[in-house]
C-alpha cells in the first residue's frame, strides 16, 4: 500500500508541524528556526493534523484584481479585501481558509459518523429486522401445526365418547331384547296352553254323558294367570349442549405478547 510520508519541507525529515500563514509542514527544528525570523513571528504552526487547508487561489468576480481570501460573516460567501469596504461594508468577515477548514472538518466528521456508524447500526438493524420477519414466519408455521395436533386431539377424545356411548348403547339394547324375548317366549307357552285348555274344556262340555263329564271335573285345574309384562326402561340421550366458548376454552386461544 503507498505509505503517505509527511516530510519537512525544509529539511526532509519526517514533519508534525504545519505553518498556517506559509501553508509548510516543517520539524520541530526547522519551526524554531521559521519563528526566530522575525518576520514569522506571528504565524501560526499547528500540528499538521489540524492545519488550515490552503484553498486554490481564485479572484473576486466583482474585483478580478483581488483574490478571494475572507467569509463575509453576514452573507455567508467567499469575498475579497475590497469587498469588505465595498459591498459587504460593515458584513463582518472571517478568514475564509478558516471557514473552509471548520467546514471540511464538519463534513469529514459527518462522511465519518455515516460510514462508521449510522450505515453499521442500520445493517444490524436491517438485519435484526430479516431476521425477526423470517422467526415470526417459522413461528406462525409452528404455531399452526401445533393448533392442527390440539383439533386432532379433540376430534380424537370427541370420537372416544362417541365409541363409549355406543358401547353403552349397545349394552342396553342387548339387555332390553334379551329381557322382552324372554317375556314373549312366556307368553307363547302361556298362549299354547290356554288354547289346548280351551279345545279340552269345549271337549268337555259337549259330552252328553254326566258322569263322564263329572269325573272329568275332577281334573279341573286352576289357570295360571298371564304373565305380567314388565316395563322396560326408556334410553334416552340427552345432548350436551355444544358451545363455541366452551370448545374454544378447552382448545386454548391465540394472544399477542408484548
Ligand atoms: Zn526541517
Ligand atoms: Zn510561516
Ligand atoms: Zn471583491
Ligand atoms: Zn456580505
Amino acid at each position: 500500500m503507498y505509505q503517505h510520508y509527511i516530510e519537512c519541507q525544509t529539511c526532509g525529515r519526517y514533519s508534525e508541524f504545519y505553518c498556517n500563514a506559509c501553508h509548510q509542514r516543517m520539524c520541530g527544528n526547522c519551526r524554531d528556526e521559521h519563528l526566530k525570523n522575525p518576520d514569522n513571528t506571528k504565524h501560526e504552526v499547528c500540528n499538521y493534523k489540524e492545519r488550515k487547508l490552503k484553498l486554490s487561489s481564485i479572484p473576486c468576480k466583482l474585483h478580478p484584481s483581488q483574490l478571494l481570501a475572507l467569509c463575509c460573516k453576514k452573507c455567508q460567501q467567499a469575498i475579497c479585501a475590497l469587498c469588505t469596504i465595498k459591498e459587504h461594508e460593515g458584513h463582518g468577515f472571517l478568514d475564509l481558509e478558516e471557514v473552509y477548514t471548520k467546514h471540511h472538518q464538519m463534513r469529514l466528521d459527518q462522511i465519518r459518523r455515516i460510514r462508521d456508524d449510522i450505515i453499521p447500526q442500520c445493517r444490524v438493524r436491517l438485519k435484526e429486522t430479516m431476521d425477526a420477519r423470517n422467526e415470526t414466519k417459522e413461528y406462525v408455521e409452528l404455531t399452526k401445526s401445533i393448533m392442527k395436533v390440539q383439533a386432532f386431539k379433540m376430534k380424537e377424545l370427541v370420537d372416544a365418547v362417541l365409541t363409549e356411548n355406543e358401547q353403552n348403547l349397545q349394552k342396553f339394547e342387548s339387555s332390553a331384547v334379551k329381557k322382552l324375548e324372554n317375556q314373549e317366549t312366556a307368553l307363547n307357552i302361556y298362549f299354547t296352553q290356554m288354547q289346548t285348555l280351551l279345545e279340552c274344556h269345549n271337549e268337555s262340555i259337549s259330552c252328553a254323558n254326566p258322569v263322564e263329564f263329572l269325573s272329568k271335573m275332577k281334573e279341573m285345574v286352576d289357570i295360571d294367570p298371564i304373565p305380567e309384562i314388565s316395563k322396560i326402561n326408556q334410553l334416552v340421550f340427552t345432548d350436551g349442549k355444544l358451545n363455541k366458548d366452551e370448545i374454544r376454552k378447552q382448545f386454548g386461544a391465540l394472544s399477542i405478547i408484548k
